[in-house]
């Protein structure tokens, strides 16, 4: 090996070694096989673990107007798949339960004093209901012409997954790969969100995944605000067919749509969010993370509270 390939190694080695002792989630990297994520317990054999409630991230909810119900304490989010051997990633592991079992708590007390959702136009929709409504929704964007992505796309992009999802993602934009499969998150980006998914117990099936606009903007340049208008109300009706427990959303393009806000993603990580009664999270988007492996740990403590909110929904 000449001494330059040599130094390279070497360098490389050093780099690895630094990120793992930062405890960057290498099971979330592309091409590594995610963990097994704990099988999901069926919903009526969930035993309550008692956690200890704290304070909340969010101003707090104005009091119910109902009277007070018991809010079931949370099932605890998944450990992380490496055991924390050093002491201070397993302080750190503790320190994420207890943010994570507070964060569930806070968001269960503030659904309860909101109210229900109102996504849900009429009554609950059926599965078979959801997917006529969403194969006609199809329909409709694939003859759209309301911006001018239509000139330049080649598949619209509808979204795609359960539509009796639980948890709806939503991203950006449709890429190359998109465009050219008509299918959300299939290219670099899409495979990172699947292992993301995988890592928390989701297949893809088991969701549902779209994006603030159905066509691709050429070049993968940002959406534009005529744009993100025209296609805006095709997003609205998904989610009133779908009727997600949780929303996700990919990335600060998604969350500043749907949350109508411009605040910067650090701060919307930072708490859950309302939209019509359903609670939103905002993570890192998968092609941010391809950037800058960095944020995955984040990401990972992310994702891993929306699946313990999602847990907790479905036992409440
Ligand atoms: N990025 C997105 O935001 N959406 C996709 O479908 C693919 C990449």
């Amino acid at each position: 090996m000449s001494d330059s390939l040599q130094d390279i190694a070497r360098d490389l080695a050093r780099f690895v070694k630094q990120q793992q002792d930062e405890g960057v989630e290498w099971y979330l990297d592309e091409g590594e096989p995610a963990s097994p994520a704990p099988a999901p317990v069926p919903t009526a054999a969930v035993e309550t673990v008692s956690a200890p409630p704290e304070t909340v991230a969010e101003p707090a909810a104005p009091a119910p107007a109902v009277e007070a119900q018991a809010v079931p304490a949370p099932t605890p989010a998944a450990p992380s798949p490496t055991s924390p051997a050093d002491p201070a990633k397993k302080k750190r592991e503790e320190d994420f339960q207890m943010t994570s079992d507070r964060f569930v708590t806070d968001t269960l007390e503030r659904i309860r004093a909101n109210g229900p959702a109102t996504t849900a136009s009429d009554a609950p929709l059926t599965a078979e209901q959801k997917t006529a409504a969403l194969a006609d929704l199809a329909a409709e964007v694939t003859a759209c012409t309301a911006c001018k992505l239509h000139s330049t796309r080649t598949n619209t992009v509808p979204g795609a997954g359960n539509p009796d999802a639980n948890v709806v993602f939503i991203g950006e934009a449709p890429g190359k790969n998109e465009d050219e499969q008509g299918v959300p998150f299939v290219g670099r980006s899409g495979k990172l969100l699947t292992d993301i998914l995988k890592a928390i117990g989701f297949e893809r099936d088991d969701v549902f995944i779209c994006n603030i606009l159905k066509c691709r903007p050429p070049g993968n340049r940002d959406p534009e605000a005529d744009e993100v208008r025209a296609c805006e109300p095709f997003l609205v009706r998904q989610l009133e067919i779908l009727q997600p427990k949780v929303i996700c959303c990919l990335g600060r393009h998604a969350a500043m749509t749907l949350l109508q806000t411009k605040a910067s993603l650090k701060s919307m990580r930072e708490s859950v969010h309302f939209y019509q009664g359903v609670p939103v999270m905002a993570t890192f988007h998968p092609a941010a993370l391809l950037r800058n492996p960095n944020w995955k740990r984040d990401t990972w403590d992310d994702v891993r509270k929306l699946k313990a909110l999602h847990d907790a929904l479905l036992q409440d």
